[in-house]
């Protein structure tokens, strides 16, 4: 399984510093895990979380890749292909 969508990753690198799921914060909820949008670098909470807002991200804006933001995870996923992509460490 491949990705198509590579030319759409625009941010690699996670915020720093990393403060979490920018719309739980506006609201004071909590999230599970974190994950970034590659195409435009917005944070959101993992599907395990209540809200859902990676996902939600994607439905939006069809922003296709994602990665992990959790420390020491360096994998990426697409919604579009439905697969994992492994980072390069840079
Ligand atoms: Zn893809
Ligand atoms: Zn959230
Ligand atoms: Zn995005």
């Amino acid at each position: 399984m491949e990705c198509s969508h590579l030319d759409s990753v625009r941010v690699a690198q996670l915020p720093e510093p990393l403060e979490g799921c920018e719309e739980c914060l506006r609201t004071g909820d909590s999230w599970v895990h974190l994950r970034m949008c590659l195409a435009c670098g917005k944070v959101g909470c993992c599907d395990n979380s209540r809200n859902r807002h990676a996902t939600a991200h994607f439905r939006e804006t069809g922003h296709p890749l994602i990665r992990s933001a959790e420390p020491g995870e360096d994998w990426a996923w697409c919604y579009e292909d439905d697969v994992t992509l492994l980072l390069q460490a840079s």
